[in-house]
């Protein structure tokens, strides 16, 4: 099941970031060998009581004019309406009701989303409740009083949030079909893909009817099978301000792999691997989703014997941090092996949902460490009793040790290549927990 995506929206100032980060705290995921994005702090995954969710902020720069404000305010509740589960409206108790709120409330009503209303800077209930009560003028629920910076209300404010939460019922987990997203920077032929598949096979538009998100899910049959296609380049915003583009292409990014089991990193061959690229590629690892490369314009390239292995080279370096990802040189206007994407997502399907049994980890463990010693720090060596799976999507181990501070990160690569040798886990990350056994 993928984590509900919480959108935060708001006017300049009103105190946006101050509670996304409060809301993300030091659960905001840094993962080391992943290129910057995440330091970006435009999304963030948390959690509240039991439940995980995908947090992310629309708000960009500063604009200058109030007539910026109320465009770029339209912006972000687009975004957010489009992407996002539950909406968190955040509105400034010291400024009161302004113009541009009811604006934005018009549009988030009309949408049908869940909102919560938030009504920040409230330092003190005593003197500032009475203002609050305007905001119900709004027209979209109860305000919930809050102070970001003191911390004040906001156990209340996540209870809201996460009532809009599916139940966790299972019933989501009734839709079996793949989930694929297809992510990239613009003009690499993510939207000539899935024409080119559109057209070859037959699609079968949207039949999730009411809910925004669905138009941009393309469903596409292959021998007698559907697929269920994310796309992220249909809903190309016109923005002219280049840091509140790509923070958007960040958003849609994050919120496309975050629903999907296999995402497509389409990268344009005529250009090479980009730091973009790395960037959104990035995104993928580090929500541990399936990963098939696929280097599009594969058409437009000469190429002798050794372009294929010189290009795999390339993007093997680049991408360093996701060894494991599949890569397929495709062209969307001849269709060359576009066919043979679907045996591939498949594969890294399979390969993110497989268990292996305890018994076999255990054998593969021990040949490991009779094979390369483990390591040791001031005559003490690291000792690994035993590992088991966990989950799966990705796939997570956990291996009790004696001391977790005994175990290098070259080590625990040492063991997931083993891992890898006996199952091949192709096109998915592994992931591993080290506890110690007391
Ligand atoms: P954003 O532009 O919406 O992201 O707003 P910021 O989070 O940058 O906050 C704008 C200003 O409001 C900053 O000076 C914050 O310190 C201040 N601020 C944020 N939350 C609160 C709050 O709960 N109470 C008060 N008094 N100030 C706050
Ligand atoms: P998107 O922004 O990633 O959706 O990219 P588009 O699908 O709009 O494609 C951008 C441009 O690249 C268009 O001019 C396409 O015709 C071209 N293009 C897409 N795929 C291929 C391909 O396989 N070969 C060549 N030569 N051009 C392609």
């Amino acid at each position: 099941m993928s984590k509900p995506v919480v959108a935060i929206v708001g006017r300049p100032n009103v105190g946006k970031s101050t509670l996304f980060n409060v809301l993300a705290g030091e659960k905001i995921s840094i993962v080391k060998d992943t290129p910057g994005v995440t330091r970006d702090r435009i999304y963030a995954d948390t959690s509240w009581l039991d439940r995980d969710f995908t947090l992310i902020d629309t708000g960009g720069i500063e604009p200058e004019s109030k007539d910026i404000i109320i465009s770029q305010m339209r912006e972000q509740a687009q975004i957010a309406i489009d992407t996002a589960d539950v909406i968190v409206f955040i509105t400034d108790v010291r400024q009161g009701l302004v113009d541009a709120d009811s604006k934005v409330a018009d549009m988030l009503r009309r949408s049908g989303k869940p909102v919560v209303l938030v009504v920040n800077k409230v330092d003190s209930f005593q003197k500032f409740m009475a203002d609050v009560y305007e905001f119900y003028n709004l027209g979209i629920g109860d305000p919930h009083p809050i102070s970001a910076s003191s911390r004040l209300g906001i156990g209340d404010m996540l209870d809201a949030v996460i009532k809009y939460f599916p139940k966790h019922t299972g019933e989501e987990e009734e839709d079996e079909r793949p989930r694929v997203a297809i992510v990239g920077k613009p003009n690499v032929g993510k939207s000539s893909i899935i024409n080119k598949l559109v057209g070859e096979d037959r699609v079968i538009v949207s039949d999730i009817a009411g809910t925004t998100r669905d138009a941009i899910d393309t469903n596409i049959m292959h021998n007698g099978k559907e697929y269920v296609f994310i796309d992220t380049a249909g809903l190309r915003r016109k923005n002219k301000i280049k840091e509140e583009l790509e923070r958007y292409s960040i958003i849609r990014t994050v919120t496309a792999v975050e629903r999907a089991d296999v995402v497509l990193i389409v990268i344009d061959a005529e250009e090479g691997v980009t730091e973009q690229d790395a960037k959104i590629a990035g995104i993928a690892h580090e929500r541990g989703k399936g990963i098939i490369i696929v280097v599009n314009k594969w058409d437009a390239i000469e190429k002798n014997d050794k372009t294929m292995r010189e290009y795999e080279n390339e993007v093997r370096r680049i991408l360093s941090f996701m060894p494991y990802a599949e890569i397929m040189y495709v062209s969307a206007k001849t269709g060359q092996r576009l066919p043979k994407l679907f045996d591939m997502i498949d594969m890294v399907i399979e390969n993110q949902t497989l268990r292996v049994a305890t018994g076999v980890l255990n054998e593969i463990m021990s040949e490991a460490v009779a094979m390369q010693q483990p390591p040791s720090d001031k005559g003490k060596r690291l000792k690994l009793y035993y590992i088991t799976q966990v989950a799966v999507k990705p796939p997570s181990f956990v291996i009790f040790v004696n001391d977790k501070e005994l175990m290098h990160f070259s080590y625990t690569r040492y063991l997931e290549n083993k891992i890898r040798e006996a199952f091949g886990f192709k096109g998915t990350s592994l992931k591993f927990f080290i506890r110690e056994r007391k």
